[in-house]
Parts: structure tokens; C-alpha cells; sequence
């Protein structure tokens, strides 16, 4: 009785999911407790790396991006799976760690596994850890996110077979095959959600002359886009700015329109997946071949990608169960299993 009264003052242990368009928080035996874009609202002089005030972080933040005026820029500090921007990086991670410990207090301050992007560099590990100790953590691990995601994803990661995630995030796309607890061969492309975006504001800029922001072409994405057709295709009205008049003006916009758009993009993600597994080992190849692929991440939720990598790769594909959160789970995971996390932590 005593101990369980006195064990949620213990267990204030985090994993963080850093993510290049979402940051995710889960507590052991909380589950999530924190979602939100990863966008920092900065005065310009910060950019410049002079000392400024950070206006707004997460959500708030996102909401002013192509909204805000001169002297104020989102900016989002991991968008392409480096840490393009360090102060930015260090301030968002603290307010969201401050912003999840708060109101939960503990005796003794809290451990903290934080997914980082595969292969980033020592500087940015240490960047990260230090940023996290800072911020009031006891001891910080870092995982790789392909890892964390295929743990979330269910996969049998410490079993000597191997296994594919495909982790299709906003600013990159990383395919990895474990095996044994450890990532046999990853390749990370800078190409995810954020690029479907760009390619379709391109597509809708030069086939119909209208100029549409990020936002809009991302909720395209999320309503009409697929990456194979649909027994039924779909069509949106949208609205943007007409390049000749200079008016708004609106149009519709086809699934197979959207499809063209992303053409290009998905060729690259698909190439990725082909190149890993021309690089495999043939035993672990062969496992694949057996257990099939993986998908993770945001990306997994464009309508029939698994439709479109079986196709091209005439694997077994599945998309995991809840693809947002798949690497925040898997790091929770780890909270409650260290020899996992030993197993698996890069620093
Ligand atoms: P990261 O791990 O890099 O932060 P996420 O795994 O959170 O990225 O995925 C974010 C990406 O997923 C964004 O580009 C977003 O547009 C995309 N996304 C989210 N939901 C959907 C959906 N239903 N269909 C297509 N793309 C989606
Ligand atoms: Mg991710």
C-alpha cells in the first residue's frame, strides 16, 4: 500500500519521440501525455543567434506558421533529420519536457529516453542529452527512431531474424532492417510528408496557375491523396491565389491529380525500400521476404502506400497499428524493459 502510494513519485520516467513534424511524450504507465507539432515561433534575432525571447512552441506555434509577420518566423528546428538550429532545438525540447513534467511532482527527478533521427552526428547527440539534462532530466538515453518504431510496432527485434520498418516521417523516410537487437542496415532519405506537401503546391502552381500554402496541400494530402488509386477516386475544391489575376480563385482537385503530384516522391521512398533490400544479407533477405514490411510513421496514413511498396516490391506489407505513435511506444516501452534499452540506446 505504502509503496504503491509512494511509487507515482518515483515513476516520472519520460520517452520523448523528436520528431522532424511532431514531438510526442509518454509516461511509464501514463501512456501519452503530450502531442504537438515540433515548431518553435522565434523573434528573427534569435535566428541570428542573438538572445531572444522564444514566443510559442508546439501547436501555438504551428498555427502561426505562414501567418506571422517580419520580425516573427516558426520555424521547425529538425525539419530535414538534423538539428539544423541547436538553441531552437534545446528550447523546444525543454518546454515540452517541463510542459510534461509539471503538475506530476517527484521526489527524484525523472530518467529520459529521447528517439533521435538515425545517424544524426556526436555533436547532436550530445546537443540533445545536454538539452535534456537541463531540463531536469536525471539520465538521458538515446534511441534511434527506426528502432523505437519497429519496438512499437511489435516486431521481434532481439530475435535472430530479420525484420523491415519503413518509417515515413514528415522531413525524412528511414528504412531499417534489425535483427538481434540491433539495426543491420538502415538508409535514411530526406523525403517524407513535408515533400508530398511541396510536390503537390508545386503541381497545383504550374497545372492551374494558383499558388496554395503548405497547409492546404497537406490537408489535400490527408483528403483526396493516395499512393495507388481507389476503386472510387475523390475530388476537393480548394482555393488559393491566382498566379495571372492575382485574385483567389478556386478549383477541384482529383485523387489521380494528387497521385501525379507525388509521383516523384514515391518513387524515391519506393527506391529506398528496393536499395535495402538489395543491401541486406541474403539470410536476413529471406527472413523479409517471410515476415514482410513494416510501415511507420505519419506517412504510413497516405491511402494505399502499402498498396503501392507490395506492388513494387511483391512483399508482404503491413502498416503498424497506430503509425503516429509507434516510435513514442516503443521508447516507452524501453522505460519498463532496461536490458531492451542497453540493448538498443546509442548514447
Ligand atoms: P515525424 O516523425 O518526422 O515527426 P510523423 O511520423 O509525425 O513525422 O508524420 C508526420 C507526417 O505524416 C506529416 O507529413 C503529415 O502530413 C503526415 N500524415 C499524417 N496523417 C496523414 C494521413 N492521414 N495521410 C497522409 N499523411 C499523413
Ligand atoms: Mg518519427
Amino acid at each position: 500500500m505504502f509503496w504503491t502510494g509512494l511509487k507515482k513519485y518515483f515513476s516520472n520516467d519520460l520517452a520523448v519521440d523528436l520528431g522532424t513534424a511532431n514531438t510526442l511524450v509518454s509516461a511509464k504507465e501514463r501512456g501519452i501525455i503530450l502531442n504537438e507539432p515540433s515548431v518553435v515561433a522565434v523573434k528573427r534575432d534569435f535566428v541570428r543567434g542573438r538572445q531572444s525571447s522564444v514566443l510559442a512552441v508546439g501547436r501555438e506555434a504551428k498555427d502561426m506558421l505562414g501567418r506571422t509577420p517580419g520580425s516573427i518566423v516558426a520555424v521547425r528546428p529538425i525539419k530535414d533529420g538534423v538539428i539544423a538550429d541547436f538553441e531552437v532545438t534545446e528550447a523546444m525540447l525543454k518546454y515540452f519536457i517541463n510542459k510534461s513534467t509539471k503538475g506530476h511532482s517527484s521526489l527524484i527527478k525523472p530518467r529520459i529516453i529521447i528517439c533521435v533521427p538515425y545517424g544524426i552526428t556526436q555533436v547532436e547527440k550530445k546537443a540533445v542529452q545536454e538539452s535534456a539534462l537541463s531540463a531536469g532530466a536525471r539520465e538521458v538515453y538515446l534511441v534511434e527512431e527506426p528502432m523505437a518504431a519497429a519496438v512499437g510496432a511489435g516486431l521481434p527485434i532481439t530475435d535472430p531474424t530479420g525484420n523491415m520498418v519503413v518509417d515515413i516521417g514528415g522531413g525524412t523516410t528511414g528504412v531499417a532492417v534489425i535483427s538481434l537487437g540491433g539495426i543491420v542496415f538502415c538508409k535514411s532519405i530526406k523525403c517524407g510528408g513535408d515533400k508530398f506537401d511541396e510536390s503537390i503546391v508545386s503541381y497545383v502552381r504550374k497545372t492551374f496557375n494558383l499558388l496554395i500554402g503548405e497547409r492546404t496541400a497537406e490537408k489535400i494530402k490527408l483528403n483526396v491523396g493516395n499512393a495507388f488509386p481507389f476503386e472510387q477516386e475523390k475530388s476537393m475544391e480548394i482555393s488559393g491565389r491566382d498566379l495571372v489575376m492575382g485574385c483567389p480563385k478556386q478549383i477541384t482537385i482529383t485523387s489521380e491529380q494528387v497521385r501525379e503530384a507525388l509521383s516523384d516522391a514515391l518513387d524515391n521512398v519506393v527506391e529506398a525500400v528496393q536499395d535495402a533490400l538489395e543491401k541486406t544479407p541474403p539470410e536476413l533477405a529471406s527472413d523479409i521476404v517471410d515476415n514482410g514490411i513494416v510501415i511507420t510513421g505519419g506517412g504510413a496514413l497516405l491511402n494505399n502506400i502499402d498498396v503501392l511498396l507490395r506492388n513494387k516490391t511483391g512483399l508482404p506489407v503491413s502498416i503498424a497499428e497506430d503509425p503516429l505513435s509507434c516510435v513514442v511506444k516503443g521508447a516507452e516501452k524501453m522505460l519498463g524493459n532496461i536490458d531492451l534499452l542497453k540493448a538498443v540506446k546509442v548514447g
